[in-house]
């Protein structure tokens, strides 16, 4: 029997992509509920339809307790109020959850470890390969460039992105932060404005653009004397996210309960 998959956010930018990237998954993987918001206009149309792959027999529905039930997995791309409530769910029903919200309070972050103890979780802040071999050529450079650089992370997105710097941008500092022994809430600096004084060494500095429809760019810069080494990751189409999420669904239903994330998908993460 195929992995029972549904989406939360069906109707939302990742989505309509997850329905098409579980679509090209094969038959091991299959589309088993598509969830919006309760008030949303959408409810009762074919999940297939709004992502442009034609029908599929999956309508949309207001909330995921109508479907809980019957699926192995949930993928859930919304908002963090929404994942918090969708994560007790999946723990009180062991179902497993994929979440690619970000954005999340240290509080919230504590309920979705907690969660973990009930459930398989596999959270990350960004599910494509690419940048997750970022993350660990980032660990590398950081362990050999050491403290002779200054570290500055430049991120992009699209206009309607609401969190800032993105979830990706705060992975690649702890990533960063990790491997030199800092603390990323003591050293990053978030914006720079007026008469700053000079630059420390210790701290990470981020810089955040909104602009257009910019899926995804990164590059974290290694600045010494002398030289630079940037490291830069860019996303042309949401689908790299999509295609990391739906395998991560297929992996992570085989898996004893616990948080994992996409490196512990890839076989990336540092204990392999
Ligand atoms: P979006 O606004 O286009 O979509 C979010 C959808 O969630 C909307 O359709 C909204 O109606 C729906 N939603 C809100 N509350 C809900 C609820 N209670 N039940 C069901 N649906 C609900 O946003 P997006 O661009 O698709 O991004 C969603 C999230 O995913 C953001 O936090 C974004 O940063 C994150 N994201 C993560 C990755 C990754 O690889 N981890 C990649 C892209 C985006």
């Amino acid at each position: 029997m195929s992995t029972r998959i549904a989406i939360t956010g069906a109707a939302g930018r990742m989505g309509r992509i997850l329905i098409e990237a579980i679509g090209l998954a094969g038959d091991e993987l299959s589309l088993a509920g598509a969830v919006e918001r309760p008030e949303s206009s959408l409810l009762g149309a074919d999940s297939g339809e709004l992502s442009g792959q034609g029908r599929n027999g999956v309508p949309v529905v207001g909330s995921l307790a109508e479907v809980i039930g019957d699926i192995d997995v949930l993928i859930d791309f919304t908002v963090p109020a929404a994942t918090l409530e969708h994560v007790a769910l999946c723990a009180q029903h062991a179902v497993a959850i994929v979440i690619g919200t970000t954005g999340f309070t240290p509080a919230e972050q504590a309920a979705i470890e907690q969660a973990a103890g009930q459930t398989a979780v596999c959270k990350a802040t960004n599910f494509s390969t690419g940048v997750n071999l970022c993350f660990r050529l980032l660990d590398m450079a950081a362990r050999v460039l050491g403290d002779d650089v200054d570290i500055e992370i430049y991120e992009a997105h699209h206009r309607h992105k609401i969190d800032a710097p993105s979830g990706t941008a705060l992975s690649m500092g702890e990533v960063v932060a990790d491997a030199l022994g800092r603390d990323l809430q003591q050293v990053a600096v978030y914006g720079r404005e007026g008469q700053t004084g000079a630059r420390e060494r210790d701290t990470i500095g981020f810089a955040t653009v909104r602009a257009g429809d910019i899926v995804g760019d990164h590059t974290v810069t290694f600045a010494a004397e002398g030289e630079r080494v940037e490291i830069t990751h860019k996303a042309s189409s949401r689908m790299s996210f999509g295609r990391g999420a739906v395998r991560a669904a297929g992996w992570l239903v085989e898996q004893p309960v616990g948080l994992y994330d996409m490196q512990d998908v890839l076989g990336l993460s540092k204990a392999n």
